[in-house]
């Protein structure tokens, strides 16, 4: 059961292992095979830089406050001598 798809991008019919997977198709493969998606995907973040990074600072931003805030809220050790 060698099944083949059509890339999107490039026209070619290649085997499914040179597509990723993608749960939300229908047939559960990206429309674009891997070389395609890897090319895609570089222009997208060669023009996308900078979104890229700020995303990835608050991501660790907001790790951050997080294990501040459960530092804030945890009992902790409890002062001596009170
Ligand atoms: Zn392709």
């Amino acid at each position: 059961m060698k099944q083949r798809k059509a890339c999107r991008t490039c026209g070619l019919k290649l085997p499914l292992q040179e597509f990723w997977r993608d749960r939300t198709r229908r047939d559960g493969f990206a429309p674009v095979c891997r070389t395609c998606a890897r090319l895609y995907y570089r222009a997208w973040y060669a023009s996308h830089r900078d979104q890229v990074i700020e995303r990835v600072l608050a991501r660790r931003r907001a790790y951050q406050n997080a294990i501040r805030l459960r530092q804030a809220l945890s009992p902790g050790p409890t002062p001596r001598g009170a």
